[in-house]
């Protein structure tokens, strides 16, 4: 289970669902294997919670996700990949988002003042 965002299916490969579990019950042994790069800062070395189980702190159940650390869905490459429980992938996307976001507004201050450069000059 992977949360994929109705924009970004068709970036998938056809093969994911195949690759996600791989990672998840192969390689991962369905424990997360987020060493830190969430940024949570709430568990040192790596995340305890592994799928099924309770999460540490909340006890909610643990759904065990794979996150691309590039954020490209497109980059299946092992290393790109990292199985991650729900905690850690909202918090690791929702940093990815910030940036985003910041990014945009700077374009968006940038062609303003670009805008406003031009219309100067005429
Ligand atoms: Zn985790
Ligand atoms: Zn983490």
């Amino acid at each position: 289970m992977s949360p994929i965002r109705p924009e970004n299916r068709g970036r998938y490969p056809s093969d994911w669902a195949a690759i996600s579990v791989r990672i998840r019950t192969v390689r991962a042994a369905g424990r997360c294997e987020c060493l830190g790069e969430c940024g949570r800062g709430t568990h040192t070395g790596r995340c305890p919670n592994v799928n099924g189980g309770a999460a540490y702190g909340t006890g909610s159940k643990v759904v065990l996700t794979v996150a691309h650390l590039n954020h490209t869905p497109e980059d299946c490459r092992e290393e790109n990949l990292r199985a991650m429980c729900q905690g850690c992938h909202l918090h690791y996307d929702r940093e990815h988002h910030r940036e985003t976001a910041a990014a945009t507004r700077r374009a968006a201050i940038e062609a303003a003042g670009q805008l406003a450069f031009g219309e100067g000059e005429v």
